[in-house]
Protein backbone atom coordinates (compact mmCIF):
# COMPACT_ATOMS: atom_id res chain seq x y z
CA UNK A 1 0.00 0.00 0.00
CA UNK A 2 1.55 3.50 -1.06
CA UNK A 3 2.50 5.65 1.41
CA UNK A 4 0.96 9.09 1.09
CA UNK A 5 2.69 12.15 3.02
CA UNK A 6 1.15 15.55 2.75
CA UNK A 7 4.06 18.18 3.27
CA UNK A 8 3.07 21.58 4.50
CA UNK A 9 5.27 24.37 4.51
CA UNK A 10 5.93 27.18 6.43
CA UNK A 11 6.96 30.14 5.58
CA UNK A 12 8.83 31.60 8.03
CA UNK A 13 9.79 34.85 7.16
CA UNK A 14 7.12 37.29 5.77
CA UNK A 15 7.75 38.33 1.85
CA UNK A 16 7.26 41.75 0.83
CA UNK A 17 5.03 42.76 -1.95
CA UNK A 18 5.96 43.84 -4.92
CA UNK A 19 4.47 47.30 -4.10
CA UNK A 20 6.49 47.32 -1.15
CA UNK A 21 9.62 46.96 -2.74
CA UNK A 22 8.69 49.25 -5.81
CA UNK A 23 7.22 51.58 -3.11
CA UNK A 24 10.83 51.25 -1.37
CA UNK A 25 13.05 51.57 -4.59
CA UNK A 26 11.08 53.61 -6.57
CA UNK A 27 12.00 57.46 -7.03
CA UNK A 28 9.20 59.28 -5.18
CA UNK A 29 7.87 61.09 -8.00
CA UNK A 30 7.50 58.08 -9.95
CA UNK A 31 5.48 56.07 -6.88
CA UNK A 32 2.25 55.39 -8.65
CA UNK A 33 0.26 51.46 -8.16
CA UNK A 34 2.20 48.54 -10.10
CA UNK A 35 0.52 47.83 -13.43
CA UNK A 36 0.72 45.14 -16.00
CA UNK A 37 2.29 45.44 -19.25
CA UNK A 38 -0.92 46.46 -20.89
CA UNK A 39 -1.84 49.07 -18.89
CA UNK A 40 1.70 50.44 -18.57
CA UNK A 41 1.45 50.96 -22.12
CA UNK A 42 -1.70 52.52 -22.07
CA UNK A 43 -0.84 55.25 -20.05
CA UNK A 44 1.17 56.69 -22.87
CA UNK A 45 -1.06 55.19 -25.72
CA UNK A 46 1.46 52.70 -26.91
CA UNK A 47 -1.17 49.53 -26.28
CA UNK A 48 -0.90 47.23 -29.38
CA UNK A 49 -3.79 44.57 -29.54
CA UNK A 50 -3.11 42.06 -30.87
CA UNK A 51 0.61 41.91 -28.73
CA UNK A 52 3.10 40.74 -31.32
CA UNK A 53 5.67 38.97 -29.40
CA UNK A 54 8.36 41.57 -31.10
CA UNK A 55 6.21 44.77 -30.00
CA UNK A 56 8.10 47.93 -30.65
CA UNK A 57 6.08 51.01 -29.74
CA UNK A 58 5.86 54.42 -31.89
CA UNK A 59 6.18 57.32 -30.47
CA UNK A 60 6.72 60.93 -31.50
CA UNK A 61 7.49 59.34 -35.11
CA UNK A 62 10.15 56.86 -33.95
CA UNK A 63 10.30 53.68 -32.25
CA UNK A 64 11.36 53.46 -28.61
CA UNK A 65 14.56 52.13 -27.31
CA UNK A 66 14.02 49.18 -25.61
CA UNK A 67 16.79 47.74 -22.71
CA UNK A 68 16.13 43.88 -22.36
CA UNK A 69 18.19 41.45 -20.00
CA UNK A 70 18.29 37.75 -20.45
CA UNK A 71 15.65 38.13 -23.44
CA UNK A 72 12.97 40.21 -21.37
CA UNK A 73 12.80 44.04 -21.89
CA UNK A 74 12.43 45.95 -18.55
CA UNK A 75 12.99 49.76 -20.11
CA UNK A 76 11.19 51.13 -23.06
CA UNK A 77 11.94 54.92 -23.58
CA UNK A 78 10.72 57.23 -25.81
CA UNK A 79 13.90 59.17 -26.65
CA UNK A 80 12.13 62.30 -27.61
CA UNK A 81 9.52 62.68 -25.13
CA UNK A 82 11.11 60.66 -22.62
CA UNK A 83 7.89 58.87 -20.95
CA UNK A 84 8.91 55.83 -20.03
CA UNK A 85 8.00 52.28 -18.40
CA UNK A 86 9.93 50.38 -16.54
CA UNK A 87 9.61 46.67 -14.82
CA UNK A 88 10.91 47.01 -11.32
CA UNK A 89 12.00 43.42 -11.47
CA UNK A 90 14.37 44.27 -13.83
CA UNK A 91 17.99 45.03 -13.11
CA UNK A 92 18.96 48.00 -11.73
CA UNK A 93 22.74 48.90 -12.83
CA UNK A 94 25.19 49.76 -11.01
CA UNK A 95 28.65 50.81 -12.47
CA UNK A 96 29.67 47.06 -12.65
CA UNK A 97 27.04 45.12 -11.14
CA UNK A 98 23.35 44.12 -11.68
CA UNK A 99 20.65 44.35 -8.78
CA UNK A 100 17.85 42.44 -8.84
CA UNK A 101 15.23 41.81 -6.32
CA UNK A 102 16.16 40.03 -3.53
CA UNK A 103 13.67 36.70 -3.96
CA UNK A 104 14.16 36.21 -0.44
CA UNK A 105 12.69 39.04 0.73
CA UNK A 106 10.69 39.77 -2.22
CA UNK A 107 7.75 37.53 -3.35
CA UNK A 108 8.12 37.59 -7.15
CA UNK A 109 5.31 35.08 -7.66
CA UNK A 110 2.14 36.56 -6.66
CA UNK A 111 0.54 39.25 -9.12
CA UNK A 112 3.75 39.14 -10.91
CA UNK A 113 2.17 40.77 -13.96
CA UNK A 114 1.64 43.73 -12.12
CA UNK A 115 5.51 45.09 -12.48
CA UNK A 116 5.52 47.95 -14.29
CA UNK A 117 5.86 51.92 -13.83
CA UNK A 118 4.99 54.63 -16.76
CA UNK A 119 6.67 57.56 -16.19
CA UNK A 120 7.98 60.91 -17.87
CA UNK A 121 11.34 61.94 -17.29
CA UNK A 122 11.81 65.51 -17.28
CA UNK A 123 13.54 66.94 -19.83
CA UNK A 124 17.65 67.65 -19.52
ZN1 LIG B 1 7.59 60.25 -27.48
Amino acid sequence: MPITKTITETRTTSLATLQEYADKVVDERYKQPLKTIHEALAVHGWDADPFPEDYKPTCCGTQVSIRSFLGGPYFVQCEDCKRFLVDITGPQFGNSWVNLPDGDKVDLETDIEHRWIAGQQERA
